[in-house]
Parts: structure tokens; sequence; C-alpha cells
């Protein structure tokens, strides 16, 4: 492990620069620099330690009543050291959040791994999520705010992040879905020149939904187009739809363009702008009783859509998990993240996914968990997507209640890890004969 003492925080640099061949669209963005007053400081975060060595209450223990007791908890207040070993990732939506508001034991979960804890521990951690519709700095701030912690854009993933590359790739773009302008903004922000959205098209040409008509507000936001000037070299959906029946309208009119030409129709129906969707999950957990259907809903409708109007097959393009590319950034996130914050070079041995979707963090973690270099240990938890009492399509390596008993149960695991290596040592010494 290493102390936190002397370290003092780098400037991230670039992680990648990728060409943008399509077996590569998911090698991700360059990592900007979180602003300093979110930087977090680790010798500003000494915590308390818990008195309570309050052990984990998962459905399948892997610590049994010996073990525990040989990790006896520490009778004084341990130096607090850093995890050099293993790291956290944590999916956001029905784990640490749900409907805009954090999750009970979220809090508790976020303080015990920044040290408040028996062991004075503090781990390493990344934020990993489908969601999206505004610029990871503002949802860094959202999820400070909800979580009493500071977080920071360098440890930060969401759906569209990876959408930063394309920049380099194309400069006229449609960008579908979020609140108002949020989506236009994220996109510009990322280096996009010409941002097109739905409510410039239907401000040009108000025939184009015949069902739907701009507020005062959309209007004034939108920008008039040269409709005989713009080709659309790429849709980009970054966010959830607002208005389905009218954006699948535009999106579809592009498809079956010549060149993203809006106003012609290709005759074959394969010369239109290629999508891509910041994510598919067709399904996510918000305040209500039941799932939300998603972003992932819209691109099958859109695919069903397509292949109804012109009887092709739409070929779409998703990025997130449980693609694999979105995993290898959040490896090279990690590794940044631990180098600049807490002066760790070298790779850790595991990494603990939490979420709450087998279909996308459980699968893309036991899938990643096949190629990666080092162990990536996928936890589920039932405050999301995922109920209890179900089987669920992609099988984690552990079940947990929630984000406060997954991490206990990633620290414990570790430990015992720890303890298992003392022990061993020590049995290697005394199967030494002993000279008398
Ligand atoms: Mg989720």
């Amino acid at each position: 492990m290493a102390t936190t003492e002397g370290f003092a925080t780098q400037k991230v640099n670039r992680l990648s620069s990728m060409d943008a061949e399509r077996a590569d669209l998911y090698g991700g963005p360059s990592v900007s620099m979180p602003p300093k007053h979110l930087m977090a400081s680790p010798l500003d975060k000494v915590p308390t330690i818990d008195s309570d060595s309050d052990r984990s209450q998962s459905e399948e223990d892997v610590l049994s009543s010996e073990d525990e007791q040989a990790l006896a908890t520490p009778m004084t207040v341990p130096q607090m050291t850093v995890s050099d070993d293993f790291a956290l990732a944590f999916d956001i939506d029905g784990v640490l959040i749900r409907g805009g508001e954090a999750i009970p034991e979220a809090v508790e979960a976020i303080k015990y791994i920044n040290g408040d804890n028996p062991y004075g521990v503090q781990v390493p951690y990344i934020f990993l999520t489908n969601g999206g519709g505004k610029t990871e700095k503002e949802r860094c701030q959202d999820l400070s705010r909800q979580l009493n912690y500071e977080v920071c854009p360098g440890q930060f993933i969401c759906g569209h992040t990876p959408m930063r590359e394309m920049a380099e790739r194309y400069e006229t773009v449609l960008v579908v879905g979020g609140e108002g302008e949020k989506c236009r903004i994220v996109a510009e922000e990322y280096g996009f020149r010409n941002v097109i959205t739905p409510g410039d098209i239907i401000k040009t040409r108000q025939d184009t939904t015949p069902f739907r008509k701009l507020t005062e507000e959309e209007y004034n936001n939108s920008r008039e187009l040269d409709l005989n000037k713009v080709r659309i070299e790429a849709i980009f959906v970054f966010a959830d739809s607002r208005d389905w029946a009218g954006d699948q309208q535009i999106i579809l009119d592009c498809l079956m363009s010549v060149d993203g030409q809006l106003g012609t129709r290709s005759a074959t129906f394969d010369q239109g702008p290629p999508i891509y969707f910041s994510h598919n999950d067709v399904v996510w957990s918000t305040s209500h009783e039941h799932s939300r259907i998603g972003m992932g809903a819209l691109r099958a409708s859109l695919e069903a859509l397509y292949q109804a109007v012109t009887g092709k097959e739409l070929k779409t393009v998703a990025f997130g998990k449980p693609q694999m590319g979105t995993f290898q950034f959040a490896t090279r996130l990690l590794g940044q993240w631990r180098k600049d914050s807490h002066g760790i070079a070298h790779p850790p041995s595991t990494v603990y996914f939490v979420g709450d979707t087998p279909e996308s963090d459980i699968r893309g973690t036991n899938e990643f968990n096949e190629i990666a270099e080092n162990e990536w240990y996928s936890i589920l938890v039932s405050t999301g997507v995922w109920q209890q009492g179900t089987i669920p399509r992609f099988p984690p390596k552990k079940i947990v209640g929630n984000i406060l008993d997954a991490v206990k149960f990633a620290v414990e695991r570790e430990q015992q890890k720890i303890h298992s290596k003392k022990n061993s040592a020590l049995l290697g010494q005394t199967d030494q004969p002993i000279n008398l």
C-alpha cells in the first residue's frame, strides 16, 4: 500500500489519440484536467476511523468466522493508507443514485472507501455510467452534491464521453436527445464544429414534424439552416430523446438521404450517414417502482422502423457498457486517476465493478475479465434494475443488497488476501528445518 504523504497532484495528460477506424470507435477521448476546486486532495481527506468493525451483510460472505477473528480490527487509529492493489468502479443510476437522490447507503459507502473503515484504507475509484445529457464537469458537480463528496471529471465516464474523439472525424453532425440545448453545448465542448439539433430542422421546415411544434423557448434557441448547404455527416444520440416521434422522423429522413442532405431520398437506402448511440440500455432505474425504457429502446425502435420503411437492415453503433472499448477506456482512465491522485504507477490486481444491470454492468465486467490482464470482479446490487428473487441474465461473481455491502465485501476480500499471504509466508518459514 502507498501512503498518501508527500504526493503532489500532477497534470492529467491526453491518454490516447485514436484513428477513427470503426474498430477503434471505443478507444476513448482525451481526459480533461479536473478543475482545481474539484480536485480531491488525499491529504485533506483524513477520515475518522469507525470504531465498529461492521461486517458486510452480503448474502454469501467469503470470510469464515476464523478468518474474521484473524483479521483483527485495529485497536488504535491506523495511518491512512491508499490501496495500490485494488480499485473500484461504480455504475451510478440504481447503484448510488435513484430518482435524482442518493441511495441511503451511498454516502456512507463513499466515506468508507475514502478511509472511514476499520483498516484506514483509502481505495481509488472511478464512475462509469451509461447516462449523460450534461458535460462531465456538470455531472460531477451534481454527483458531488448528491454524495456529499467531491467527484472529479478525471474519475468519471458517461455514455457519450467516448464521442469526444469523433469530433476529429465529423464536422457537421445531428445531435439528438437531452434537455433543451444541453447536448448541443456538450457536443460543441467536445469540438464538433457544426452541431445541428432536431429543433434547427423543425424551425427551418415546420412541416418536418406535423405533430410537433416548437415552444417559444425552443424556437428562439434553434438556428435556421440553409438546407441546400447542410450535409449531415453523422448522427449522434447523446441522451434520451424527449420526443420520440419527432426525433425518429428526423433521424429517418437523414438515414434515407443521399449523403446526409436533408430533402433528398436515396434510391438504395444505403447512402445515409452513420448513427451512433451513447449506450444501449433498454431499461434503466428511476424513482418509479418499475424500470423505465431508455435509449436502447429507441435504438430497437429505429432499427425496426427502418426495416419496415426501407426493407433494409439498419446498422447502428452503440458506446457505453457492455462494450469492451468502454471498459478499455475505463482501464486507462483508472490508471491515470490512480497515478494523478494517488501516485500509483502500476495497474491494480483487481477492479471491483458494482452495477445494477446484468445486461450492461455485469455482462461487460465478466466479458472484460476474460480479456483483461487483471481481474475484473462483478458485483450486482438489488437497488436498481435487477430485482431480488429473479435470476440475472448474466450472473455476477457476487450479489449483495446495496452499495455499502458491495464496498465492504471488496475491502474484506482484499484484507483476506493480505491475511492469506502473510499466513503463507509464516507457514513457509516454519516448514524450514530448525537448527538447534
Ligand atoms: Mg444502473
